[in-house]
């Protein structure tokens, strides 16, 4: 689950598609990137030097995907692909996109886990970095709410309440690693109600959704042929989301996470508040022993001044 030292990726790889809300063909091409540069985006079709950093001081909306931006620049649905960056040990990559919005793929964060697959990792000469809680903290919207709390490791317990009976109330709650992720989380689709789709495409919305990249659920039944990949594939693309939201925090995370009917814009202002009370966290990396996770993280404090948002 915990590397001790910071990872990219050995060969450039390239992936196209439609993206999800855009409609619009896109491609992107992953390539390598230096110790501590974090993952970012590149919006090549505007200028090479039109870098837009997956922070979370960088996204822009969360409405129905997570877009970020920089400057009039914008790159949306970006948190599939940021899950399986998370879920892949990825520190420091570079995304070329030529446009406005990352390819859905079929809806799920597999095939970017098995692009990244595609091109290895490489460890790099410098110790990774953890976001540790160390005290409890939540934020809550009407009936959501997400609660984090301190854990040497990462755990998340999801659940989903919808006024439809073919989702109802769903729950997942686990340890993650990255094999769980492979085997539980990555092939969870996006989903999305026949009813509102009329409606999000009136917005501009959805444009590009078909029953190849999303879960399309009518009145009575789940309309793509193949049904479901899991009973409960609606809660485990949730965690999917918010482990992709939570990795815009720069670092992956150490800690225990409640979350019950959250979304994109309720996971960006969880990190948002979280990185603006630095007693919460510490920024911890792997000590020269490696004795398992308590015994070998220890705090970087002079790394803490940088990452906090400008
Ligand atoms: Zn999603």
């Amino acid at each position: 689950m915990f590397f001790k030292v910071q990872h990219t990726i050995k060969n450039r790889v390239k992936a196209a598609g439609v993206g999800l809300h855009t409609g619009k063909m896109v491609s992107i091409e992953i390539t390598p990137a230096p110790v501590d540069s974090g993952i970012y985006f590149i919006r090549k079709d505007i200028s090479s030097d039109c870098i837009i950093p997956a922070k979370s001081k960088y996204v822009v909306d969360g409405r129905f995907a997570s877009t970020i931006g920089a400057g009039d620049a914008r790159v949306s649905t970006v948190e599939h692909l940021m899950a399986a960056f998370w879920a892949a040990g990825v520190d420091n990559a570079c995304v070329e996109i030529d446009g406005p919005e990352v390819p859905a793929m079929d809806g799920s964060a597999a095939p970017f886990m098995a692009l990244l697959q595609q091109a290895e990792t490489q460890a790099q000469e410098k110790n990774s970095r953890y976001l540790k809680i160390v005290e409890d903290f939540s934020v809550e919207d009407g009936d959501k709410s997400i609660t984090i709390r301190p854990s040497d490791c990462l755990k998340v317990d999801f659940t989903i309440d919808f006024p439809h009976p073919l989702i109802a109330t769903q729950h997942y709650s686990r340890k993650i690693s990255r094999k769980i992720f492979s085997r539980e989380i990555a092939r969870a689709r996006t989903f999305g109600f026949l009813k509102e789709v009329e409606l999000l495409r009136k917005n501009g919305l959805a444009l590009g959704g078909s029953l190849d990249n999303a879960v399309v659920i009518g009145d009575k039944a789940i309309l793509n042929h193949d049904g479901l990949r899991f009973p409960d594939e609606f809660v485990r693309h949730k965690v999917l989301d918010l482990l992709g939201d939570l990795y815009l925090s720069g670092l992956p995370l150490m800690a225990e996470i409640t979350a019950v009917k959250s979304g994109h814009a309720l996971h960006h202002r969880l990190v948002d508040e979280l990185l603006s009370r630095p007693y919460l966290w510490r920024i911890v990396e792997p000590a020269s022993e490696n004795r398992g996770i308590s015994s070998w993280v220890r705090p970087v404090e002079d790394m803490a001044s940088q990452f906090l948002p400008v």
